[in-house]
C-alpha cells in the first residue's frame, strides 16, 4: 500500500550532513516506524515519502526551515557559572537541561570566560541542511488506537 495519511511506516535511514558526515543512521540498528501524517517525523521527510511504496529507495535534501529550523543567535545566552554549582568541572561542550519559561531547554556550553559561560539552546541540527537516504520497508494501516494516540504501538511503539 501507498503511504498517506494515518499509514504506520517503517523505514530504514542514513542521514548525513552537507558534508557527508554520517548524523544518524538505522544501520545496525532497528529500523524506525512511525505514524504518517502526524508529525512524528520532520516535515520535509515526511513530505517526500507521501505516496512510496515498500521497496521504495528515497534520497532527500531537506533545508534546516522544514527540518529542525533555522539556527537562532537569540537561544545563544550568557549566564553565571554561578549557575552550574555542583558541577565539579565546567567544559566546553557539556549539555544540560535548564528550566524554561514554557518547558524545559536543553542548552550545550559553548564558551566559558573566566565567570561568564556562553549557552547555546539550539538543537544540535538546527540550521543545517538534513540529506536522508531512506528505503521504505513496510506500510500498514494504523489501528483506531494508534491514530487517536498520535503515534504507533506494538514493537517500537510508545506503550
Ligand atoms: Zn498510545
Amino acid at each position: 500500500m501507498k503511504i498517506a495519511k494515518n499509514s504506520v511506516v517503517t523505514i530504514d535511514y542514513t542521514l548525513t550532513d552537507d558534508n557527508g558526515h554520517v548524523i544518524d543512521s538505522s544501520e545496525g540498528q532497528e529500523p524506525l516506524t512511525y505514524l504518517h501524517g502526524a508529525g512524528n517525523i520532520i516535515p520535509g521527510l515526511e513530505n517526500t515519502l507521501e505516496g512510496k511504496n515498500t521497496g521504495d529507495a528515497v534520497k532527500v535534501s531537506v533545508p534546516p526551515a522544514d527540518g529542525y529550523g533555522e539556527w537562532d543567535e537569540k537561544k545563544i545566552t550568557q549566564v553565571s557559572k554561578k549557575q552550574f554549582t555542583g558541577i565539579e568541572k565546567l567544559e566546553v561542550g557539556m549539555e544540560f537541561t535548564v528550566e524554561g519559561d514554557k518547558h524545559d531547554m536543553y542548552v550545550t556550553v559553548t564558551k566559558i570566560e573566566g565567570d561568564k559561560v556562553t549557552v547555546d539552546a539550539n538543537y544540535p541540527l538546527a540550521g543545517k541542511t538534513l540529506n536522508f537516504d531512506v528505503t521504505v520497508k513496510n506500510v500498514r494501516a494504523a489501528t483506531p488506537d494508534e491514530i487517536s494516540h498520535g503515534h504507533i504501538h506494538g514493537p517500537g511503539g510508545h506503550h
